[in-house]
């Protein structure tokens, strides 16, 4: 049985394999951005989203807050880190996506789905 790719949450959603946030609210080195709604987008040193996603950034923040931004085309894959990563439209809004994951080693995936929030009781 293949081990789970590990997720960890606290301040937002963690990918510890690929040293990836997702969606963090705050400011992180490395973040994977589901969609341009402003609870989703922080300035990060290295983001990951969608083109549409992207524009709509330069748009409201302007294209400052793009310089390190990557994309990539929709379920286009690319490698990183021992993962094949791709992007999905997630359908929420212009541009958002999901971010499906396969680790090379074992074939274990995990798809985000964006646009969620965990809720600490
Ligand atoms: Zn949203």
């Amino acid at each position: 049985m293949k081990a789970p790719i590990a997720v960890r949450h606290g301040q937002g959603i963690f990918l510890p394999e690929l040293d990836l946030w997702l969606d963090p609210r705050q400011s992180r080195a490395r973040a994977f951005v589901s969609h341009a709604h402003s609870d989703h987008f922080a300035r990060h040193d290295w983001t990951l989203c969608s083109a549409a996603t992207r524009s709509l950034i330069e748009a409201r923040y302007g294209g400052a807050a793009s310089d390190t931004v990557a994309t990539s085309a929709w379920d286009e894959p690319f490698q990183e880190g021992g993962h094949v990563l791709r992007l999905l439209p997630a359908g929420h809004i212009l541009g958002s996506a999901m971010l499906h994951v396969i680790r090379l080693a074992d074939g274990a995936s995990l798809l985000y789905t964006g646009d969620f929030e965990i809720i600490r009781k």
